[in-house]
């Protein structure tokens, strides 16, 4: 028997431990060759005192396994502790957010049946680096940094990720006509390094206009690749437009590391009633089995979970008014179609 892969595994905060469980029982039905080490992070953590929110032995594990399946945590607004996203992101240096965003027309309601992009972001630099300063009572500044090999490193990802993907186009999102400097050095390197790929076809959108567009005709994008703060916003506008912010799963990927995780937030609204969609997770852990070298096991568990939607099970949040099922039902009618 193969040796199974150890991977670090956080069940998070909301409906984090509802996805998470669902998500495990469906990878072990299928045969994933994974050794979870499960760690705590995020609202339990800063209750005993770190600040973090993340302890020194979860650091070792993450640091060891490489490989990170994470459930979505809560993160305060307007206050409080720093992120321990953006944390996990720049510590492990998790430079590409690699976010697909398909519509399921077959199976789910949608304006958009013909929606297949994947936005491409990147993940540690602009206003995320949260260097915030408060100058007086009325003014506060944060500063937006963006680099030249930063800007390089995600770029050339999107290029790369739409060969091996076999995507026709690259479309670059900035505000380059407002920052002139910063935005503008990021549209500079998309041109230099999309001379290199003559085989894609290549584009550039003013960030506004560009998400106007996504929201209205995404058929027109394959792969976007944009700075970090826009790529939050894009991304969440095109998973809502595919059909449900519960659909839609992200690769975070570094050199040495990478960390999957569905796109939305820990949903404090739902959390404990069980009824949470574990799709956007299971995305997440596809791309995870893809990693690490098991894209077998993906393939079964990505034909079961759309034969799923083909049987017309759903999730409350897809369903929308219609006939749904719970977390733990919809788990175990993708169990039974593996
Ligand atoms: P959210 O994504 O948690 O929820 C937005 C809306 O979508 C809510 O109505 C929620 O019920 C619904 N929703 C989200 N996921 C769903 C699912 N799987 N099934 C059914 N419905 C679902 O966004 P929010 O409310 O802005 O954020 C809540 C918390 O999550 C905040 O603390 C935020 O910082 C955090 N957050 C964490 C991550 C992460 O850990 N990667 C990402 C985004 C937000």
């Amino acid at each position: 028997m193969t040796k199974k892969r150890a991977i670090t595994v956080a069940k998070g905060d909301g409906i984090g431990p509802e996805i998470m469980d669902a998500t495990l029982k469906i990878l072990d039905q299928a045969g994933a060759r994974i050794d979870p080490e499960f760690i705590d992070i995020g609202e339990q953590v800063y209750l005993q005192g770190y600040t973090s929110g993340i302890t020194d032995e979860a650091w070792e594990s993450l640091r060891r396994t490489k490989v990170f399946l994470k459930a979505p945590i809560t993160t305060p607004q307007g206050g409080g502790f720093k992120s321990l996203n953006v944390t996990i992101r720049t510590t492990l240096g998790l430079y590409a957010n690699v976010r697909p965003n398909i519509s399921y027309e077959q199976f789910i309601q949608t304006k958009h049946p013909n929606m297949d992009l994947v936005i491409i972001r990147e993940n540690e630099e602009d206003l995320y680096t949260g260097i915030e300063h408060q100058q007086t009572n009325e003014v506060t500044q944060s500063l937006k940094l963006i680099t030249r090999p930063g800007s390089e490193k995600i770029i050339r990802h999107a290029f790369e990720y739409a060969r091996k993907n076999n995507r026709k186009k690259v479309t670059c999102f900035s505000k380059d006509n407002i920052m002139k400097i910063t935005d503008g050095l990021f549209h500079k390197v998309f041109d230099e390094v999309a001379e290199e790929y003559p085989d894609i076809e290549t584009e550039h959108w003013i960030i506004d206009i560009g998400i106007a567009k996504i929201a209205d005709t995404p058929e027109h994008f394959d792969v976007i690749v944009m700075p970090n703060l826009y790529g939050d916003i894009a991304s969440d506008v095109a998973s809502q437009i595919s059909g449900s912010v519960g659909m839609a799963g992200s690769a975070n990927i570094g050199d040495q590391c990478a960390m999957f995780e569905a796109i939305h937030g820990s949903a404090p609204d739902i959390a404990g009633q069980g009824i949470a969609n574990p799709s956007g997770l299971i995305q997440g852990a596809l791309m995870m089995l893809v990693h690490i070298g098991q894209p077998e096991v993906a393939e079964k568990i990505h034909n079961a979970w759309l034969k799923t939607l083909e049987d017309g099970i759903y999730t409350g949040d897809v369903a929308k008014g219609g006939a749904s099922v719970n977390t733990q039902e919809f788990a175990e009618a993708v169990i039974e179609r593996l």
